[in-house]
């Protein structure tokens, strides 16, 4: 992402969105729901409007929201946070990782992900200045080896930044790894900043929060983010929370990059987190799906899939169909056979990429009908 010259591109997201629209491609790349969610939560949010409820919120994010986010983080994990002191909303996860990342990381420090990663992380440890660390996750479970993992700590590790469930593999990492995580983060002093939007997307696998692990409360940002659990990209509603000192810092640098967030939608999103029990079950029910539907075409299609535990994407290997060059073939397959894809190579620096290179990332957050379409025309590849 980040060019020769130091510059920021277009995110990959942008580049095959644009690409599947001129194409009329069914656009499996960037990660949003074709359907949205509960018609309660966007009922909550007119209401919110014609109420009134359209100048700036409080920087630190609406009562009724922080108080919603502790009582969810209570129900799931029996989490205990303090709503004034130990939680702030953000514009999506994505401007709670950056805030974090400012706050916490400078010049001479080094900030540790999995690889492949995220794309805004590669992009927000550079404006911070910060080296960027990794330690691999390769196929076919990418999940990280915990007996090399210390070799990706030194004494400039300043945090460590965990995605689980992640993005882009799907991976859904077991309480043991992340307890290996949290020993490593204390031996070496450093901070875990872990992002969990993927927190109720999960196959099987149930999602352990870092946070609920012995000794790691008093070292761990935790973020979580609207756009994925209820089906709202586009609100851009997130939140962040851990030790009071570590989120008054957060909370510090965000007030200079958005100061607060919109303002309608997060008491919409408070109704959200309190909805019942089935409804989380049924959204993880829902997408696990249509990951069989799209898994069982894309294999028809003759690519080895990697299935995911959890998120809403797969990774699956083209290099079955003689093709080593994914991210050569993901600019040009919007026009070749009209999908739009993501080659997993992006989220990656170059030893990644050289292990990742024939490998692209679905998305199976569209209507089951949409995914066989866009199997069958994968199919046409081979
Ligand atoms: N983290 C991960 C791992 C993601 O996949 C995404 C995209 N949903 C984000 C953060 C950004 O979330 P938001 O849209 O809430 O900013
Ligand atoms: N998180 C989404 C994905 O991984 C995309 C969000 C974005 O466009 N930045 O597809």
């Amino acid at each position: 992402l980040l060019g020769p010259d130091g510059a920021l591109g277009v995110t990959i997201f942008e580049e095959i969105t644009v690409l599947s629209g001129r194409h009329n491609a069914i656009n499996l790349g960037q990660g949003f729901p074709d359907e949205d969610g509960p018609s309660v939560i966007s009922e909550a949010a007119r209401e919110a409007i014609s109420a009134g409820a359209n100048q700036y919120a409080p920087g630190q994010g609406l009562p009724v929201l922080r108080n919603a986010v502790a009582a969810h983080q209570e129900r799931f994990y029996g989490l205990s946070l303090d709503p004034d002191t130990q939680i702030i909303v953000s514009t999506g996860a994505t401007e709670a990782i950056a805030a974090a990342l400012l706050a916490l990381t400078g010049p001479g420090d080094e900030v540790l992900t999995f690889e492949p990663f995220y794309d805004s992380y590669g992009a927000v440890i550079g404006l911070s200045g910060a080296t960027h660390t990794t330690a691999p996750l390769r196929a076919p479970d990418f999940q990280p080896d915990l007996a090399t993992l210390e070799d990706s700590f030194t004494e400039r590790t300043r945090v460590v930044l965990v995605n689980n469930p992640h993005n882009p593999t799907g991976a859904v990492f077991p309480a043991e790894t992340l307890q290996r995580i949290v020993e490593l983060a204390a031996k070496y002093n450093a901070v875990i900043v872990t992002d969990e939007v993927y927190e109720h997307l999960t196959f099987g696998p149930r999602h352990v929060p870092v946070a609920t692990l012995p000794g790691a409360a008093e070292r761990t940002l935790t973020i979580s983010s609207a756009g994925k659990t209820f089906s709202f990209t586009g609100w851009k509603i997130g939140w962040l929370s851990g030790p009071a000192d570590l989120v008054a810092a957060v909370r510090a640098v965000k007030s200079f990059l958005s100061y607060s967030s919109g303002t309608p939608f997060q008491s919409a999103i408070a109704l959200g987190l309190g909805m019942e029990d089935e409804f989380f079950t049924g959204i993880a029910k829902t997408l696990q799906n249509k990951r069989d539907v799209l898994s069982e075409g894309l294999r028809a299609a003759g690519l080895t899939v990697f299935e995911p535990q959890g998120t809403y994407f797969v990774n699956a290997d083209v290099a079955p169909l003689g093709i080593t060059d994914a991210t050569a073939l993901a600019r040009r397959l919007p026009e070749l056979v009209g999908v739009g894809a993501i080659p997993v190579a992006v989220f990656c620096h170059d030893d990644g990429a050289r292990r990742t290179r024939s490998l692209l990332r679905f998305a199976f957050c569209k209507k089951t009908e949409v995914l066989q379409e866009a199997a069958e025309r994968i199919s046409k590849l081979g």
